[in-house]
């Protein structure tokens, strides 16, 4: 779990608190006989039934549970394996509705712990943990008890624990270190919890910025290519005029603001570090063009990475059709080439007979060498590692080259601030226009039947659909599975029908071969997990059909949806709910509005701490304890004073901030490392 130092383990926080103070008994329920409402209890399991049932519940499990006080019945609905997990003689804590009836309390549970015989239990706050299989909660409460013993009793310990310079903890006012970890872990009051966390947020903010403000002021310090020559006031409007007469198209204003953005980084000395943001289909690709024309212009290569070769095929095409008109000679790179052909490509790579090159993971072996590398550009980039992309950029040799990073992924503008701290960000806000977004509709599993006579119909007009299902093959979570599917709907609905299955258990050549057969048109339907998410580009694709759609975060359905509606057709996505839970009635959202970061947002409010978009999307961010989302205020505080302290110095050497350079360095640097780019 990335727990590697007993600091690791401190800063393992808790992510909520089983509140035993306020725990009920039987005697007092039935006293009250208070029905309906939530309550908590404590008891020792005496006898346990479990019946499996048909149907989707499955299963129904009852324990009788004695407090001391009384007796009740505890019921669990649909925990198929619960039946062997309970024994009599645990003691477990319960939350749940109670019911009081003639035949005695009941108590639908909610959620239930079992604990551990010698949990250092007093009827307060127990701590509860991100656990892994195998690590109980009561394990790590343990092994927290023991570090915090051993940093209360070592003064130099608890000092190592500080990583706030003392001004900044007294101008601010928060508890002492080692007392807001014992308070987060052990706290006596809900209100120390709060108190601890104020500082514990503060300080995880604090870090990430000086990190992030750290890198900025390396990097400014660092040699960039030398871009001059595009860059005096004749070029400028030379290179203005020529990308317009490149383009089929009038920029859109958003474009045309994230060109002069990334211009203006060109004319600094030292090398941009840029991120561009735009939906799906917000035409990112003729920013990068500008960008590439602008390097070109200026003497000096460049490289551009997608994470597919479909993608880098598709980026590939609309870079020689956009720039080579200008004499720009552009190559492309990809693992599938033949030998000579790919030693011909690094040839003129290395004399500078190449302008731009479009590859994939293949320019990152040893052997691609550049003549002047000056700009890098990388498309959907969180598909990429930081090691990956610094190997890109280290092909600049003495200098570090222009970067420019894309994707499509709306973050949330609080998130992209606080993850991407040391980028600069452009925001493609605007699609093009008279693009036609495609109508949403949610529908019941009952209307499948009318779904599919209309995928026929469209596929009789000669258009393509797209069908995904959240899972593979077995699953939990979903009813509809893409194996299932693809066999079901060729066999039935589909029948006739040139039907192609695309998953992640595909290998990388066989798969890009069916998204290439769904690309060339040959493929009417493509039957799908996920893996179509990113950046493909089938304008002849009218049709995104998501079954059981409530399993997906909203942004990523906004993402699938962005598939379709690249053409000039009309275009459908259509959301099948296959329940009547919480999760399908926000499915509604995605009906009222086309704007993925207002859905971005959204998703990030309804799933609350711990669980952001972020996470889950990006797979690159890891807070322990602050929301970059609800606690975006402290973030912008924190990020005031650690631009303050490196402003005073840069290079944290005083002696006064030395603790704190080596608590960057031993932190878990997982942030730092994976924000920046
Ligand atoms: P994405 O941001 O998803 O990478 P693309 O760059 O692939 O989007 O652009 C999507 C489509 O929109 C392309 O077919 C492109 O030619 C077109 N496009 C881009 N910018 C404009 C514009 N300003 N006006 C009209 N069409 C445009
Ligand atoms: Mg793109």
């Amino acid at each position: 779990m990335g727990v590697r130092t007993v600091l690791d383990l401190l800063r393992h926080y808790p992510y909520r608190y089983e509140d035993l103070r306020s725990a009920t008994t039987v005697a007092q329920l039935r006293e009250a006989r208070a029905s309906g409402g939530e309550v908590n209890l404590m008891g020792v399991v005496r006898q346990v039934k479990h019946v499996r049932l048909r149907g989707r519940v499955r299963a129904k499990t009852t324990a009788i549970v004695d407090d001391g006080s009384g007796t009740i019945t505890a019921i669990w609905f649909g925990r198929p394996y619960l039946g062997s997990a309970l024994k009599p003689g645990q003691r477990i804590f319960m939350r749940g509705r109670a019911e009081v009836t003639l035949a005695g309390v009941q108590l639908l549970v909610a959620r239930h712990r079992v604990v551990p015989e010698d949990e250092p239990y007093s009827g307060e706050l127990v701590p509860i943990y991100p656990l892994t299989a195998g690590l109980s909660n009561y394990s790590v409460q343990k092994m927290v008890a023991r570090a915090l013993a051993g940093a209360t009793a070592d003064k130099r310990a608890s000092a190592l624990l500080d990583p706030l310079p003392a001004p900044i903890a007294a101008r601010r006012s928060f508890a002492d270190a080692l007392w807001s970890l014992r308070a987060i872990h052990q706290p006596a009051s809900l209100e120390d919890a709060d108190k601890a966390r104020a500082r514990l947020v503060f300080e995880e903010f604090f870090l990430l910025a000086l990190a992030a403000a750290l890198r900025r002021a390396a990097r400014e310090g660092e040699a960039s290519p030398d871009f001059s020559k595009a860059a005096s006031q004749a070029a400028l409007m030379e290179f203005h005029m020529q990308l317009r007469s490149l383009l089929p198209f009038q920029l859109t204003g958003a474009q045309g603001r994230a060109i002069d953005e990334i211009v203006a980084d060109f004319a600094k000395p030292s090398p941009m570090n840029r991120l561009l943001q735009g939906d799906v289909g917000s035409g990112k690709t003729a920013v990068a063009a500008a960008a590439v024309l602008f390097a070109v212009r200026a003497g000096h290569q460049a490289a551009f990475m997608a994470p597919t070769e479909i993608l880098a095929a598709q980026q590939f095409n609309s870079l020689t059709k956009l720039l080579s008109p200008a004499g720009v000679r552009v190559a492309m790179l990809v693992g599938a080439l033949r030998r000579a052909t790919r030693d011909d490509i690094l040839d003129q790579l290395r004399r500078g007979e190449i302008d731009a090159v479009v590859g994939t993971h293949a320019l990152l072996t040893e052997d691609v060498e550049f003549e002047r590398l000056g700009l890098v550009v990388i498309d959907e980039q969180h598909r990429f590692g930081v090691m990956q992309r610094a190997a890109l950029r280290a092909k600049a040799g003495r200098v570090t080259p222009h970067t420019l990073v894309m994707t499509a992924t709306p973050i949330p503008r609080t998130l992209a601030q606080t993850v991407y701290a040391d980028l600069d960000i452009s925001v493609i806000d605007e699609m093009p226009p008279g693009r036609k977004p495609p109508k949403t509709f949610v529908r019941e599993v009952g209307s499948k039947d009318k779904i599919f006579a209309f995928i026929r119909e469209q596929v009789q007009q000669g258009r393509q659909a797209y069908v995904v299902c959240p899972a593979i093959d077995e699953s939990e979570r979903a009813m509809h599975t893409a194996v299932a599917q693809a066999e079901e709907l060729r066999a039935n609905a589909f029948k006739g029908l040139r039907v192609g299955l695309l998953h992640g258990k595909i290998g990388g050549p066989d798969k890009e071969k069916i998204m290439r057969m769904f690309a060339d048109g040959f493929l009417q339907i493509l039957i799908a997990t996920t893996v179509v998410e990113v950046g493909v580009d089938v304008p002849n694709a009218t049709v995104m059909l998501v079954f059981d759609a409530q399993t997906f975060g909203l942004a990523q359905l906004h993402q699938l949806r962005g598939r379709v509606g690249r053409g000039a057709a009309a275009s459908y996505c259509i959301l099948v709910a296959s329940d009547e839970s919480e999760e399908s009635a926000r499915l509604h959202i995605l009906e009222k509005t086309n704007d993925g970061f207002a859905i971005a947002e959204e998703d990030a409010r309804i799933r609350g701490r711990g669980d952001l978009l972020g996470t889950r999307q990006h797979g690159s961010m890891k807070f322990r304890l602050a929301d970059p989302v609800t606690d975006f205020s402290e973030f912008l505080e924190a990020k005031k004073d650690a631009d303050a302290l490196i402003a005073r110095d840069p290079g944290l050497q005083r002696r006064e901030h030395a603790r704190l350079a080596a608590f960057l360095a031993a932190q878990d640097t997982d942030i730092a490392l994976r924000a920046s780019s």
